[in-house]
């Protein structure tokens, strides 16, 4: 029996087929850049005889229920999956769970519906898991759906963190407050972590940095996450690829009387042409390392913006955890960017986070600590593997 996970984005299907008794990776693949005239599809799978592949191909994909149709004729079309019937369940990421969601979920029509209601919320990203859970649903009515939310590891959060220092009326109304992202990335890195060091995940104090084209922070107290860089969208927090992270809100009013921008100008400035982008032109961190070391001033003075705002992340989350045992990096940034990890955590040594320069000159598909030997906390690099959680969260469910 396989386990198919799926994560939509506002453009995206990515998914991952697994072998339910080991877990073992049998497909994954991404399509992107549904809704344009060319859509990229890439596969790697193990055909019929069990040789692995690769597809690469550009084809039109119109929407998510195309993108999905597509998905089931190459599972088909190369041998991975010839019966849609025979998957013992499906695991979807879904972005935003509001405060109804803690924990993954069994789909039934009510759930739904319930995801449905916080589309308000997560205006580009609930709509296309919702096709993604509604098409499953038709061609495969009798498969279990498990939905894992990407908010529900931060519903720890305590009240005074999660509320925003507005009239509570509007908590109470609106449901405007905190409720955070990337938490199965959070969740699944920290286990990993304390599972790495053999300990026990309770007894651990642990601050996460994803660092992705989308990046957050999370400080975790004995198991719990107790605060996140993330609010209402994911647009607080962190300097991004395009995402501003924090600013003054009253720079909104400003410009907005000085220019005339509107509210979906603002939105798209915001969300979309800022960050590092706004910064230097470019928000792929490959380029934006290589520009820095050549001298661009514009490249690395993103770099040093971006790891500004993560370290002053880390100095507010040890006062928050009163220190920590463990740091951990991951996302595609995190994992990768060497320059970054040193920049970030330059100055550190006194709160007890020291780097060994060799060992963060490194990059490795396993866990890395990049630790000095005098470092009273562990630094650690864990590659994340949202699919695989989704995969172990809905087995979990589904049994
Ligand atoms: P997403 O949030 O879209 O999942 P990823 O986690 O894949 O993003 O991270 C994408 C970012 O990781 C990009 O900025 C990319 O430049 C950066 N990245 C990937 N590999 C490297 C590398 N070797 N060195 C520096 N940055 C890298």
């Amino acid at each position: 029996m396989k386990i198919l996970v799926m994560n939509s984005g506002s453009s995206s299907l990515k998914f991952q087929l697994f072998t339910m008794a080991n877990m073992a990776v049998l497909a994954s693949g991404l399509i992107e850049s549904i809704g344009d005239s060319q859509g990229i599809v890439t596969l790697h799978y193990f055909d019929g005889d069990g040789k692995e592949q690769d597809l690469e191909l550009k084809k039109e994909v119109p929407d998510h229920r195309a993108a999905i149709e597509l998905m089931v004729e190459l599972f088909q079309e190369k041998e991975i999956l010839n019966d849609v019937t025979q998957l013992a369940g499906v695991g979807h990421r879904v972005v935003h769970g509001g405060e109804e969601f803690h924990e993954p979920t069994l789909i039934t029509n009510d759930v739904l519906e319930a995801i449905r209601e916080l589309n308000p919320l997560a205006p580009l990203h609930n709509p296309a898991n919702i096709t993604g859970i509604e098409v499953v649903m038709e061609k495969v009515p009798d498969v279990p759906q498990v939905a894992v939310f990407d908010t529900a590891f931060h519903q720890s959060i305590p009240e005074h963190a999660y509320l925003y220092a507005l009239p509570y009326t509007l908590y109470e109304e609106l449901k405007v407050r905190r409720y955070g992202f990337h938490g199965t990335s959070h969740a699944y890195v920290s286990k990993a972590a304390a599972g790495y060091l053999h300990r026990s995940y309770d007894d651990l104090k642990i601050i996460t940095l994803h660092l992705g084209n989308g990046a957050s922070a999370a400080a975790i107290d004995h198991g719990k996450c107790v605060d996140t860089s993330m609010g209402l969208t994911p647009l607080e927090g962190l300097v991004m690829g395009t995402r501003s992270g924090d600013l003054d809100p009253a720079i909104l009013f400003y410009l907005a009387r000085e220019t005339g921008m509107g509210m979906d100008e603002l939105d798209t400035l915001l969300n979309k042409e800022s960050g590092l982008k706004g910064i230097c032109g470019n928000n792929d961190m490959r380029s934006i390392d290589k520009l820095a070391k050549a001298g661009d001033k514009q490249a690395l003075l993103a770099l040093h913006i971006f790891c500004y705002r993560i370290k002053k992340y880390v100095g507010s989350y040890l006062a928050v955890l009163g220190g920590a045992d463990c740091l951990i990096f991951t996302g595609g940034i995190g994992e990768n960017a060497i320059s970054v990890r040193s920049h970030c955590l330059a100055g550190l040594e006194n709160l007890g986070f020291t780097l060994d320069p060799l060992k963060n000159d490194n990059r490795s598909d396993a866990i890395m600590e990049i630790q000095s030997d005098t470092s009273l906390g562990k630094i650690l690099v864990v590659p994340t593997n949202e699919e695989l959680e989704i995969a172990h969260q809905t087995l979990g469910l589904i049994g």
